[in-house]
């Protein structure tokens, strides 16, 4: 039915949708996400560092000429996908690198609740904050 040349498009349309449809419902009953993402260009981007890259469908590694990332072409889509995902979710990663957690040698650990992660305000800019609202 696929190969007929007058619905095929349809007819695989209706299929996907189907399909979607079901892992919506499927998702919603065991509590977790359903989003649909724009898949154009989740190949050429580069998953790391966002760089596009054209390159023929043959080619089955993602070699990223500006950062040297190099993993599986469908890994590095899936990551995309992933990504795009989350962000729509708003659950977006960072883009900055992550915060450094080794220790120089010779230094004391800092206790826990006196670590501010990277990006988060400062006390006085929390303190500010909670005056005004
Ligand atoms: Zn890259």
């Amino acid at each position: 039915m696929l190969e007929s040349p007058r619905n095929s498009r349809n007819t695989a349309s209706a299929a996907w949708n189907t399909f979607t449809d079901m892992l919506e419902t499927k998702c919603g009953r065991e509590g977790t996400y359903f989003v649909e993402v724009e898949p154009e260009g989740t190949t050429k981007e580069c998953a790391q560092c966002g760089v596009e890259t054209d390159k023929p469908l043959w080619v089955r590694e993602h070699s990223c000429p500006a950062c040297g990332f190099e993993v599986d072409r469908d890994a590095n889509a899936a990551w995309n996908i992933l990504s795009r995902g989350l962000t729509e979710l708003g659950v977006g990663h960072s883009e900055e690198t992550p915060v450094e957690t080794a220790l120089p040698a010779g230094t004391t650990p800092v206790p826990a609740k006196r670590v501010v992660e990277a990006g988060s305000p400062t006390l006085s800019e929390r303190v500010s904050a909670n005056r005004v609202g």
